[in-house]
């Protein structure tokens, strides 16, 4: 926290100077700056797939992205005596769709 040399007022910190808020008057920040912006956070990380998916891969168009590679698996649905369905999820959008083969 700064005060301002001119009028007292409390001065508040912009790029590099310190700016009173009252009569304008502008100071250069010193080495006690302790507004250090640390700027270690890296943006769009890389979202690495988990590899957790043991599921097969097969050629399959994804309706989302376009993506022409799918995990499946079987699975039934609805009644017991209805076939086993087929569905995929995306191995680029992870989206997942149902197999339509009527
Ligand atoms: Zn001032
Ligand atoms: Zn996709």
């Amino acid at each position: 926290m700064e005060f301002c040399d001119e009028c007292g007022s409390m001065m508040k910190a912009e790029d590099g100077i310190w700016e009173c808020g009252s009569c304008g008057y502008t100071e250069p920040k010193g080495d006690a700056d302790q507004y250090v912006i640390t700027d270690d956070q890296e943006i769009g990380e890389v979202i690495e797939s988990s590899g957790e998916t043991s599921l097969p891969e097969t050629d399959a168009r994804c309706p989302e992205c376009g993506n022409d590679r799918a995990h499946w698996y079987m699975q039934q649905i609805r009644a017991a005596d209805e076939s086993e369905t087929r569905f995929f999820i995306c191995t680029e959008c992870e989206h997942k769709w149902r197999e339509d083969d009527n």
